[in-house]
């Protein structure tokens, strides 16, 4: 026994009896026992046996200042015994909520200089599905209420936001997805670009966009909602000529942007928001995570001065008990000084980013990696067994990035796989040598796999 818990192998008894995990096949978790986690600080956590694990996804794509800060502990101690909780519903307000937003609106690009808080990406998700067919009805056009996704994209796992999510997974589980939701092909040119080159591809893909706007009817569409880089799909960076046309067709049809920035905005893709490292200017941008470092859960909806002047009324009528929880804002604040005292999206950006970019771009000459894509600190690779054809494993898809993940277990990196693409997304505060021993740790996972 470790620590002041009980045997690993009686906490995982207990958690196989009661805990339903999250995306998790329960019968596997049965016969392996989950791995647990007990303590983390910096980018390590330490599991129930005492044994050190170098987390390359920074918990879920959050944890981006790291792990264990104490300043965060203390911001949440202070304000829980100052207001533990209060609502900002029916004319009422609190300093952590007016702090967040007006920081917010400082940082965010263009002029989202306004946030609807949520409790997470999901649900803020689904007040941006409400918020856009609000917004239209408001404008005397209700029937402007389709949005279009594109399919291998992730917005979350409520109803909302699993059916603008393009996981079809997810869709066969019933009434998925809601009505009004249409979708459009992903910009995976690695797995769907055939012989196009990646620029064509990218433009081709756009262009789905503007198809399925005249398919459905222009005066019938709301908004696109679409992640800048998709994160839960596998980290699939669009060719460069994608996003200028997908940004030509918007301004085109006047329909309205939604950026999903749960995982690239706070820094994770070298800027503060993917939609400056890729000029997307949204309408809406949908904030989570990185946040609040994943410190307390607590999510937002940033909108245009425009969007806030038409919806900003009682027929949106909406909102979450956690919208704005004094301690989440409060430590999300927080996270915000450090994430800015400590420059981390500049070193990001100028450092650390372009050290892991040659490193991981390094990973494409092992023999089982084909393409090796990275933006900031998001970053994938993709095996294949031949990388001229692109083509995939015999086995069922997935197979083999799977042994990976689970040979990076084995050698202490946590690291994940989409599918037969393995993906990373450290804390931003990774240094160079934690950066050298994660890249060691993958090639000893991936000359195991081979
Ligand atoms: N949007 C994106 C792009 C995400 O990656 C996620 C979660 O991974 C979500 C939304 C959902 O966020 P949450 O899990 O906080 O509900």
């Amino acid at each position: 026994m470790s620590e002041n818990h009980l045997p690993t192998a009686e906490l995982q008894a207990l958690d196989a009896a009661h805990h339903l995990h999250p995306f998790t096949d329960g019968d596997e978790l049965n016969t392996k026992g989950a791995r647990i986690i007990t303590r983390a600080h910096g980018v390590y956590l330490t599991d129930s046996d005492g044994i050190e694990i170098l987390d390359g996804m920074a918990g879920l794509w959050c944890v981006n200042i790291g792990y264990g800060r104490e300043e965060m502990a203390e911001v949440a101690a202070r304000q829980m015994r100052q207001l533990s909780f209060y609502n900002t519903f029916f004319q009422t307000s609190h300093p952590p909520a007016i702090h967040l937003a007006a920081k917010l609106a400082e940082i965010v690009p263009g002029d989202l200089n306004h946030v609807f808080f949520n409790g997470s990406g999901s649900d803020s998700n689904d007040t941006n599905l409400r918020m856009v067919r609000v917004y239209w009805a408001l404008k005397g056009k209700p029937e402007k209420s389709v949005v279009i996704s594109r399919w291998n994209g992730y917005h979350g796992s409520t109803m909302g936001a699993a059916s603008l999510g393009g996981m079809k997974g997810m869709h066969k589980q019933g009434g998925l997805p809601i009505p009004g939701i249409a979708h459009i092909n992903q910009p995976d040119w690695w797995s769907e670009g055939g012989d196009m080159t990646p620029e064509e591809f990218g433009l081709m893909r756009a262009r789905e966009l503007e198809e399925k706007i005249l398919e459905i009817g222009e005066d019938k569409v709301a908004a696109f909602i679409a992640e800048p880089v998709q994160g839960a799909g596998g980290v699939i960076v669009p060719p460069d000529s994608y996003w200028p046309e997908i940004r030509r067709i918007l301004d085109k049809y006047g329909i309205l942007f939604i950026a999903d920035e749960v995982i690239c905005g706070f820094g994770r893709t070298g800027n503060w928001f993917g939609s400056q490292t890729f000029d997307l200017r949204p309408d809406i941008m949908t904030i989570a995570k990185g946040l609040s470092s994943g410190y307390l859960p607590i999510g937002g909806s940033m909108v245009s001065d425009e969007v806030a002047r038409v919806v900003n009324s009682d027929e949106f009528a909406h909102g979450y008990t956690y919208s704005a929880h004094p301690v989440a804002a409060a430590v999300a604040l927080e996270n915000l000084r450090i994430m800015q005292d400590e420059k981390i999206v500049d070193t990001v950006r100028s450092d650390t980013g372009p050290y892991l970019k040659a490193k991981w771009e390094a990973l494409a000459k092992h023999p089982m990696v084909g393409e090796a894509k990275i933006v900031g600190m998001m970053a994938s690779i993709a095996l294949t067994p031949d990388k001229a054809s692109r083509a995939k494993f015999a086995a069922k898809e997935g197979t083999v990035g799977l042994i990976c993940r689970e040979r990076c277990f084995a050698n202490n990196l946590v690291m994940r796989h989409v599918g037969d693409r393995m993906i990373i997304s450290p804390p931003l505060v990774i240094s160079r040598a934690e950066i050298d021993l994660l890249i060691e740790r993958a090639r000893k996972a991936l000359d195991e796999t081979y």
